[in-house]
């Protein structure tokens, strides 16, 4: 053999025992599998919490959580209404791909469809153990239950804490934009189920102790599923109005009953976070802690802020979309601000990717894996973002820049106090389609307050074309199908 052969085979086997060494780290990381944790408000604000700029509200829990993990500053639901950005956050797809599009209600037949794979399918699959906890909203009836999506248990409400309300008492619960019937504590006014599973085990439920509950029940099943791994899923069903915390939270808060059920709600993370240690889990679980959407405003004082944000709940300015989003895995991410773009449909590729579970690809999904942000402060995929109202776009993100193609007002027909002043802008209660539409840089203007569309003709087409390629990749074929099913 010559001399050349034999070096040729050293290299050969050198690059082989590489290539193995590689693949079995590789498999090692991934064989171990961390536990996650997705606790989801309802109808928080991005400006309700301590860390993201609320002068009297007190959140020393997600406070910390955000200065030892990662807060996000442009981190977006993928709807600013309840069912389509809970659909969105657990299947990774935009709602119009789902069909959840609006809103579901206790008469609704509706639910998300069968065909559509959650997250917690996919772990289940890959040998987690999965639980859902709270509002669920996405069908209350099976098959569109949480244990019929993927989850081995479900315990909660299973839509929003305002419906099935009393008859009589239509009309007379509201003063000056204030539910008077959480402040006399009036929660048999709404007949809502809890279920354990798929059976209901409390009717009317005490919302005063509904968060309460739901904590102990996270706690509850970090400790009984810790030896697996876990995905718990827990969408509290506060601050959604009616306002209700447990005797423990009654006026502790400057902010008054708002401030009280955030406080409440920065309680329960504490005691999530509290087990984690305890058990010895918080260096294996990502707890990730993000809103549904912006504030119902319609409730003035027992509503939310966005913030610095324009807008609220149901609308497509900034402040019905943007929400807070802490993440939190000591000793794996990397503890900062992020300010690159994320969604909540991110989370179902990253979790597939963080815990080497495999994302079918028979579908197409609108979530980017930002595991590179998370774990090595990398860059994010996401460019861009579409601001749905129902099956319609209204506004468009690329970069920086945001144009907005329809107005409306928010839920309710709500003008919140940022509203554009500019009295050449129409916007009314009836989706007005501009003919030039509004322009704004979102890094130098948050607030949405200084249209200039004039100024960038180039950056409008640029967006425009994007909107034109995106609404050709969604296919109302299939849209149309599932809305049929739902029928
Ligand atoms: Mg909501």
């Amino acid at each position: 053999m010559t001399n050349f052969k034999i070096k040729l085979i050293a290299v050969a086997s050198l690059l082989i025992v590489a290539v193995m060494q590689t693949s079995a780290s590789i498999k090692k990381e991934k064989s171990i599998k961390p536990n996650f944790i997705v606790i989801f408000a309802d109808d928080l604000g991005y400006g309700d919490i301590g860390v993201y700029g609320h002068p009297t509200i007190k959140t020393p829990n997600l406070d910390r959580m955000a200065f030892e993990g990662q807060k996000w500053t442009n981190f977006y639901a993928a709807s600013s209404v309840c069912s389509p950005s809970r659909a969105a956050l657990l299947t990774g797809r935009l709602p119009i791909r789902t069909g959840i599009t609006g809103v579901l209600f206790p008469n609704s037949n509706a639910g998300l469809p069968q065909s559509e794979i959650s997250v917690a399918k996919v772990l289940k699959d890959n040998g987690y153990k999965t639980a859902a906890i709270g509002k669920w909203h996405l069908g209350h009836k099976s098959p569109f239950l949480p244990t019929d999506h993927g989850f081995d248990s479900y315990y909660g409400i299973p839509y929003s804490n305002d419906m099935n309300r009393e008859e009589e008492i239509e009309g007379k619960d509201w003063i000056d934009g204030q539910i008077i019937l959480a402040e006399k504590e009036k929660y048999s006014a709404y007949k809502l189920p809890l279920l354990r599973n798929q059976q209901v085990i409390e009717m009317p439920v005490d919302q005063r102790t509904i968060t309460q509950r739901y904590t102990e029940e996270a706690v509850a099943k970090i400790k009984t599923m810790k030896d697996s791994h876990f995905f718990i899923y827990l969408a509290h069903s506060l601050p959604h109005i009616p306002l209700f915390r447990s005797q423990k939270f009654k006026h502790v808060s400057k902010a008054g009953i708002y401030g009280d059920v955030v406080e409440e709600i920065d309680w329960s993370v504490g005691q999530i976070l509290n087990t984690l240690k305890e058990e010895g889990l918080d260096e294996n679980t990502l707890v990730i802690f993000t809103s549904d959407n912006g504030p119902w405003q319609t409730f003035k004082t027992h509503s939310g802020s966005a913030g610095l944000l324009q807008g609220a709940k149901g609308g497509t300015f900034e402040g019905g979309f943007r929400v807070p989003a802490i993440f939190s895995w000591p000793g794996k991410i990397k503890p900062g601000v992020v300010m690159q773009m994320g969604t909540t449909m991110d989370l179902m590729p990253t979790i597939c990717d963080l815990s080497g579970s495999k994302l079918p690809k028979d579908r197409i999904y609108d979530g980017f894996d930002i595991s590179n942000v998370l774990l090595k402060n990398g860059e994010s995929l996401r460019e861009d973002f579409f601001y749905y109202r129902g099956d319609q776009v209204y506004a468009v993100r690329k970069g920086a820049y945001k144009a907005h193609f329809i107005t409306r007002l928010d839920m309710n027909n709500i003008r919140t106090s940022l509203f554009v002043s500019d009295p050449e802008i129409e916007i009314g209660k009836k989706p007005t389609v501009l003919e030039t539409p509004l322009l704004y840089n979102l890094n130098a203007d948050p607030s949405e307050k200084y249209n200039i569309a004039k100024e960038h003709p180039e950056i409008i087409a640029e967006i425009r074309k994007l909107l034109k390629d995106h609404e050709s990749s969604i296919n109302k074929a299939i849209f149309k199908k599932e809305k049929e099913l739902q029928d």
